[in-house]
């Protein structure tokens, strides 16, 4: 089997690391030749993702695709996939939530719960929208990693919503942000890992980490689950998927966005679940049973990122000292430079103790810095 990978970032790295397991050659396309993919691939091969010639000729020859990000030209997905290629996750799919308006558009048609949206095509039109606030302006296509998020609370903030066609989306009062990956095999067949929260606490200065599974009540986990199932069935479509929720202080569950593709927030699968979401995503496009989503033990998530300041060639300081810690795994993503807040890699913990998960995170956010020579 000749697969391709659109994309050749962290998350490609993992695929291909799960690639080694099976028998499969590996292709990945990115424009950058540095990126963390390049030298683990069978074939890297230099391109835009975006760019349909690319893409097209890229895919042409291969058996099956996959995306590690959906900024990927998706028109030559489906002339590929006309022609016999397999995308995972299928051509439609990857067109309805790469799009913010299509996303929200197809969870209003399917009648799955998500935010009230209306939709702004501009600034000016974004101004006239003050009855609607408070609420979360989206921007359409190409924003990621919060880049492509504003929240506007008062009339005021409506200056820092985006130009360009947009959600304009209810705020959520938020009690707990929740991730659940899925997976649906190409027989129709599904696997549901544990939920997984996000924890976000101002106070102790603790950003961006995550525990799974979630500390949630039972009634509530199951609506996190059925709302997470209705969203990949509806997709039809084979592949992985991770499906954001919120869920609010009234214990109502909103799906926030979906990821057509493995993501950040199954990063811990690899160690703590029986088949990581890679290992899962191969199966899938290998047509392999699917795999065990069950937890192996509890787990939380640091991201490793550039400190304040530092830009250029990367040193982990204290790095050695985290690697003593018993029950935690370092993934370095293998970018040679650093920047602020650039993700350079992930550490998973595991322990069944919720109350120590969180003070190893706070630790090794301590401890581990990215900076610069
Ligand atoms: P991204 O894909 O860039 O991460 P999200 O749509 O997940 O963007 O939004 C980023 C963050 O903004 C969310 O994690 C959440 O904290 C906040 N947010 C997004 N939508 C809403 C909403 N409707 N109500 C309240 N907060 C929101």
């Amino acid at each position: 089997m000749k697969a391709g990978i659109l994309g050749g970032g962290q998350l490609g790295r993992m695929l291909l690391q799960a690639a080694a397991n099976y028998t499969v050659e590996t292709y990945v396309m990115e424009k950058d030749a540095k990126c963390p993919s390049a030298h683990l691939c069978h074939h890297f091969v230099l391109g835009d993702i975006e760019d349909f010639n690319s893409v097209y000729n890229f895919g042409k020859g291969l058996d099956a695709i996959t995306i590690e990000i959906e900024a990927v030209n998706v028109d030559a997905l489906a002339k590929l996939e006309s022609e016999g290629v397999k995308v995972f996750p299928a051509t439609t799919a990857i067109r309805t939530i790469k799009n913010k308006i299509l996303q929200k558009e197809f969870y209003q048609q399917q009648e799955i719960r998500s935010p009230d949206f209306t939709i702004t095509e501009s600034a000016e039109q974004l101004r006239k929208c003050a009855a609607f606030l408070p609420a979360a302006h989206k921007i359409a296509l190409g924003g990621y990693d919060g880049r492509g998020v504003q929240l506007l609370r008062t009339e005021v903030d409506l200056d820092k919503g985006f130009d360009a066609p947009s959600v304009l989306e209810k705020m959520v009062d938020i009690k707990k942000e929740i991730a659940v990956m899925v997976a649906l095999g190409e027989t129709g067949e599904t696997a549901i890992y544990p939920a997984a929260e996000m924890i976000f606490d101002p106070a102790l200065n603790l950003l961006d980490f995550q525990i799974s599974p979630a500390d949630i009540p039972e009634q509530v986990l199951s609506k996190v689950e059925e709302l997470a199932l209705r969203v990949v069935k509806a997709l039809k479509s084979p592949g992985i998927f991770a499906v954001e929720m919120f869920v609010d202080n009234y214990d109502e569950v909103w799906v926030n966005e979906t990821a057509p593709r493995v993501h950040n927030s199954g990063h811990h699968t690899i160690e703590a679940n029986y088949c990581s979401q890679f290992d899962m995503l191969w199966r899938i496009i290998l047509g392999l049973p699917l795999g065990n989503t069950k937890p192996v033990m509890s787990s939380a998530i640091v991201n490793v990122l550039g400190a304040e300041g530092h830009s250029g060639d990367a040193v982990y300081k204290g790095l050695e000292d985290v690697l003593q810690l018993k029950n935690t795994f370092v993934h370095l993503y293998g970018k040679q430079q650093t920047k602020p807040s650039r993700k350079m890699g992930h550490v998973t913990i595991l322990s069944n103790d919720r109350q120590e998960l969180i003070q190893q995170a706070m630790k090794i956010k301590g401890m581990l810095k990215v900076v610069s020579l």
